[in-house]
């Protein structure tokens, strides 16, 4: 240790930013007591012009230094950002990483590990693997699948339909008659259609049944679109939607595509984190059949933004996807595990990491039991909601989302008692739509969310 500190030190003398040994002390304190300190739900966004007059002009010639700076950041700058861990922010779909990642995301920040390739990062990719191998197992995969950590869902959805895509262009020989179909329900994440919209693909919709895509929906859909002399390239099935906490039929799915040639795509952004959880985990049956897969660390698997596990079964056709070539790149070993050939990125953070370490400290059996106790929550909450006089439960819920309403109440009742509640920092629950009209959602990620705390504000709905 005193080496390290001898070399930063010296270091120091012609370093274009003076002796910083104070800021990095003073930065480094600062972290970890955020770390260990609880979070503040009144935390909320301001409008950019009041930010502008608390925080003063920033950027400056000569710089404001770092106290200053420390404390427009500590005074102003994260009050105005929502606090995501918060154990009563059940809107959206939130966060909750553990202590444990939290502090090694800045381990990992401090290594400043260039991930992209085996040459620069063997030992951090290493360890992604070593966590991508746990999910992999999970899925049912075979050992030979692969893939990489990447910023999102958004990202990762994107990165396994281009792979799709090209691996269907090169066994079509071109682009098909008919351009570049997907298919999906109109339950799919927003990240689909934008990924659609980029890969210039167009979504045949495929109906759903009770939110669900289903194996007979999707033949009769792949059928048409054959009769009709067009090539679906790519299902998109969804483990966990993001308003309703819905599995897709995924075995039905799969039988679907591999009667049709086409690519199965299954994002579980949130509700993959179930496939470790033995009392759902029979829902995902046919998941072993998929060729790529995503699930985010940063929803339900308890680890830092921001970290999307995106799967391959067979990793070859993603490189055929993705690999970058020029000259300054053709020094790079191919035959290694370089994750910039894997999806859209070459620099890249090793952000698998804070997952990886948090695996590797507790174990995955507790990762089974927080994502356990996070399931027998929403089931406690649901069973208040279906037995209470004044609400009704709208679905029976597949994992940790839960949609009701409180019949009688108006889009504007629901807002104002939503944001009356998230000022006051008792709870964030936003209303959602469902079949067309104004509901409640509830969305469980944190295994410290406590029923008993979120059913008495469920009361005050009366
Ligand atoms: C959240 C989510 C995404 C998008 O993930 P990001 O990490 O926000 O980019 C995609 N699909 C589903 C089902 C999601 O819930």
């Amino acid at each position: 240790m005193a080496r390290h500190a001898n070399h930063g030190a010296n270091q120091a003398l012609g370093s274009p930013w003076g002796d910083e040994t104070a800021v990095v002390d003073a930065l480094l304190d600062w972290a970890r007591n955020r770390v260990v300190r609880s979070s503040d739900p009144k935390t909320t966004a301001r409008p950019a012009s009041e930010l502008r007059n608390a925080a003063g002009k920033t950027v400056t010639p000569s710089g404001i230094g770092a106290r200053e700076a420390m404390r427009v950041v500590e005074e102003v700058l994260l009050p105005a950002t929502r606090a995501m861990d918060d154990p009563m922010n059940l809107a959206y779909i939130a966060a909750a990483p553990s202590r444990t990642s939290m502090a090694f995301d800045c381990v990992v920040s401090a290594a400043n590990v260039f991930g992209g390739m085996w040459e620069t990062g063997a030992g951090a990719i290493h360890a992604e693997n070593e966590a991508l191998a746990w999910l992999v197992e999970l899925l049912g995969w075979p050992g030979t699948a692969g893939g990489t950590f990447v910023s999102g869902g958004t990202t990762g959805n994107l990165s396994a339909l281009a792979t799709a895509r090209e691996t269907a262009r090169r066994r079509l020989g071109g682009r098909p008659e008919g351009g570049w179909r997907l298919a999906c329900t109109s339950e799919a994440h927003s990240s689909i259609k934008s990924a659609v919209r980029l890969l210039d693909a167009d979504v045949v919709e495929v109906p759903t049944v009770r939110g669900r895509l289903t194996g007979p929906a999707l033949r009769e859909v792949l059928r048409a679109e054959r009769d009709a002399g067009r090539t679906v390239f790519a299902v998109v099935a969804t483990a966990g939607t993001t308003n309703g906490g819905v599995i897709d039929e995924l075995d039905g799915v799969a039988d679907a595509c591999r009667e049709f040639g086409a690519w199965m795509h299954v994002d579980g952004a949130y509700g993959g984190a179930g496939l470790a959880a033995p009392s759902v985990r029979d829902r995902y049956r046919g998941i072993e059949r998929a060729d790529s897969f995503i699930v985010d660390p940063h929803k339900w698997l308890f680890s830092t933004y921001d970290c999307c596990a995106l799967i391959y079964r067979e990793p070859h056709h993603a490189r055929a996807a993705h690999a970058q070539h020029a000259g300054y790149l053709d020094e790079i070993d191919r035959e290694q595990w370089n994750p910039a050939d894997l999806a859209v990125q070459l620099t890249r953070r090793a952000r698998g990491l804070p997952f990886w370490f948090g695996l590797a400290t507790h174990g995955t059996d507790r990762y089974t039991e927080a994502v356990e106790t996070t399931l027998a929550t929403a089931r406690r909450v649901a069973d208040h909601i279906r037995a209470a006089d004044h609400l009704r439960l709208l679905q029976e819920p597949d994992l940790s989302v839960l949609l009701f309403e409180r019949p009688g109440w108006t889009e504007e009742q629901y807002s104002a008692w939503s944001r009356r509640n998230s000022a006051e920092g008792v709870i964030l629950c936003v209303p959602t739509k469902f079949e067309g009209r104004s509901v409640l959602r509830l969305a469980f990620v944190n295994p410290l969310t406590r029923a008993d705390k979120v059913i008495p504000i469920l009361d005050t709905l009366a």
